[in-house]
Formats: structure tokens, sequence, C-alpha cells
């Protein structure tokens, strides 16, 4: 009695806080040629522009556009005769739907519940109770702190004693606040290999991991109380501006680009320059010597994309053996549950962007291959997978994380 009524004002103080207004705020649905794309690309850093996801052929950008620059934005659009529809009337009545949502059996006794979306309080419980009641499979660390002081927490699993000795497996999650299913799935990936070790002990012969399933804990908490779509972290920069887009933020290929803290996809002042990437760079790299394979977990697309994605046309050198462990896992899900995922160059398929983190953990991380998985979106607005189906989608990504698994324990086996 006493946990649900500690859950139920914790949900009321969630549902109270959500300050975030966004009436009148519109969703575009722009299908540009590719001629246009680079024009319409130039819109990123602006004021009031919010990339929800990137068009390519056959798949139109989703733009979240505020009032204030509406008109603005669409007469871009009709000057340069670029098809578009409204996806999206009003965002803030997308947002209504989650805040009514009851959040009050989301975690009893640190034991999640994957019916429900959690606060960043509720997932160190997790952490902690993983970390003391599997003290031979997990280790818990603290692998620094975020710019408002939060614990960034990194967890190896592992059935050795010393760990590392065995291909290792790098998951990362929650780079991008707003990203909560991508979040929700590497935990869930985390709790099949630990709560359920015998039925998956195949994952663990040979195969070790680390997991950072909340790389960015202030935006993400910022995201459950504040703004649902919030997706940097919260560096104050000045007083128009705050937030840093982590996954520009990468040393490999950082690129600086002026005057645009208050876009969506600000890299910062410099390469590293923020706490969470400089920890996740550090952490990642203390583990080259044995790193095989990173996954860089997201929302939302659908997408598999392999590096690089800086420059159009400069693809990893095992990019035929990337594409196909990609399809692998595309295919895995698409036999088990009939969703499909595309597969691909990122910059092929999106757009190319400086500062990624895939990119980072081949250049700097020793990885043999890395990915980051664009999740499928759900919800009226794409990012807000709806609680009640979110079950059903870890379920399913773990269904292409085996493979994953598998192949990495097949490919670098150590010949005895
Ligand atoms: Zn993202």
């Amino acid at each position: 009695m006493k946990q649900l009524l500690i859950s139920f004002i914790i949900y009321s103080v969630v549902v109270l806080a959500v300050a975030k207004d966004y009436n009148g705020y519109k969703v575009y649905d722009l299908s540009p040629t590719k001629e246009q794309i680079p024009f319409v690309m130039e819109w990123e850093f602006q004021t009031g522009i919010d990339f929800w996801s990137y068009g390519r052929a056959n798949k139109a950008f989703r733009i979240m556009v505020s009032p204030e620059i509406e008109s603005n934005f669409v007469n871009f659009l009709d000057k340069n005769e670029i098809n578009y529809s409204i996806g999206i009337e009003n965002v803030e009545t997308t947002l209504k739907s989650d805040k009514i949502t009851k959040r009050s059996l989301r975690l009893v006794n640190g034991i999640p519940n994957f019916n429900y979306y959690w606060s960043y309080p509720e997932m160190e419980e997790i952490f902690n109770r993983l970390a003391t009641d599997y003290p031979n499979l997990v280790k818990l660390e603290v692998i620094g702190k975020s710019y408002l002081n939060q614990s960034i927490y990194g967890v190896r699993v592992s059935k050795n004693q010393e760990f590392g000795l065995n291909p290792i497996i790098f998951i990362d999650a929650g780079t991008h606040a707003r990203e909560w299913a991508g979040i929700q799935s590497a935990f869930y990936f985390l709790h099949q290999l630990v709560e359920n070790s015998t039925i998956h002990n195949d994952l663990l012969d040979n195969v070790d991991y680390v997991f950072v399933p909340v790389v960015n804990p202030d935006g993400f908490q910022y995201s459950f109380t504040e703004d649902r779509l919030w997706r940097k972290n919260r560096h104050y920069v000045n007083y128009t501006c705050t937030g840093i887009d982590l996954n520009r933020n990468y040393r490999y290929m950082w690129r600086y680009v002026a005057n645009s803290c208050s876009g969506n996809g600000y890299p910062g002042v410099s390469a590293l320059s923020e706490p969470e990437t400089a920890a996740v760079a550090k952490y990642m790299e203390s583990f080259k010597n044995n790193l095989r394979l990173y996954l860089s977990t997201h929302t939302y697309g659908g997408l598999v994309l392999w590096p690089f994605g800086f420059a159009m046309d400069i693809y990893i050198k095992n990019h035929k053996e990337h594409q196909k462990l990609g399809e692998k896992f595309a295919n895995a899900i698409s036999v088990a549950t009939g969703t499909e995922y595309e597969v691909g160059n990122s910059a092929d398929i999106l757009y190319t962007a400086y500062g990624a983190s895939d990119d980072f953990a081949i250049a700097y991380g020793g990885a043999d291959f890395a990915y980051t998985l664009e999740l499928p979106g759900g919800g009226p607005n794409g990012f807000d997978y709806p609680q009640d189906m979110i079950h059903d989608l870890v379920k399913e990504t773990f269904i292409g994380y085996r493979e994953f698994s598998l192949f990495i324990k097949e490919r670098f086996k150590t010949v005895q």
C-alpha cells in the first residue's frame, strides 16, 4: 500500500510537472526531390524547427514547426515548390494521451514492469537491484556525471570473473532524451541476459556485454517531467539556449556549426565538450582491445544504419559484412512479427552527420562492427510509443539483438 501511495505521488508529480506547451506547433510532412533535400537540411539549425525523422526516397521528412516560424517556413516551401502536407495539426493533442496514462505500477521493489516507462530514479533502482541480486554476473559502475551531476551508469555483464576476455558488445541508448523506447529496449536486453541467464546461456557463452542504457539522464528526466519532446542534454549555453546534441559531439569528424545553439542538432563548441559524451567515449575506449560490436539505440525510423555517416560514399571497409549482419537483425524481426527495417549506410539512407557515436566507435573505440538502430515509431507522434505496446516492441527488438550476439560469438570464436 505504501509502495502504491509513493508511486501515486510520483505519478502526480510527473503529470503536474509537464510544463512545455506544444499548442499551435504543427508537424509538416515534406516530400522534397533529391535536389531539394540540401535546401530542406539548411533548416535543421533554425530555432523553432525540429526534424523528427529525416526523409529519403519514398519517405517523407517529418518536421515540427513552432507557430512563430510557421509562415516563414511555408513561404520557403512554396517558393521552392516543395511538396508537403500537414501531418499533425496540433502537437499538444498528441501528448495529452500519454499524460493521463497511469504510472502507478511501473516498478515495484526495483523489478521493472515493461508495460510502463520509468523515471530516471526508478531506473537507478533497477541498476542497483541487478548489481545486488546478481553479483557474479553484473558489475555496475558510475562512468561519469552528467552536466546536472546525475550519475551515468555502465553495466558489465559476463559469466567470467575476468571481464573482457571474450569479444565485447557495447550497447547504449538514451543519447537523445525523448527516445524512450530505445532505452526500454536496451534495458530489456540487459534484463533478459541477467534475469533469464539460464534461458539465454547461449548469448553469454563467449561474449561479454557492456550497457550504458541512459547516456543522457538530464535530458531524459527533463523529457519525463517537463518537455516530452526534448532531444539534447541540459547544458545551459546562454539565456536563449540550452542543450547540445550528444550524437553530434563525438570526436571523430566533429564539426563546429556556428550560431546554431538553438537548433536541435547543435554539436557544441568542441568535440567531447559534454560530460556525457566524454564519459561514454572514455568508457568505450577502455574496452577497445576487445570491442567487437557497438550498438547505439535510437528512435524512430525502422532503420539499421552502418558507418560512416560523416560523408557520402565513404564506407567502412567491411561494409558488405555490415550489410549482411544488419539484414540478419532485420530478417529475424520481420519473420517473427512482420515489422520491417531498412538496412544500409547512414549517409546513403538518411543524411550526413558529423560527430556521431557509431563513427567514433569504429575510429577510436576499436569496434569491428557498429550500428545505429532506429527502432520503429509508435503513438501519435512517433516518439510516444504507447505504453501498452512497449512490451511487444522490446521483445521484438530482443529477437534482433540475439542475432547480433550469435554472430559476434561465431565470428570471433577463439580457436581452442
Ligand atoms: Zn536519436
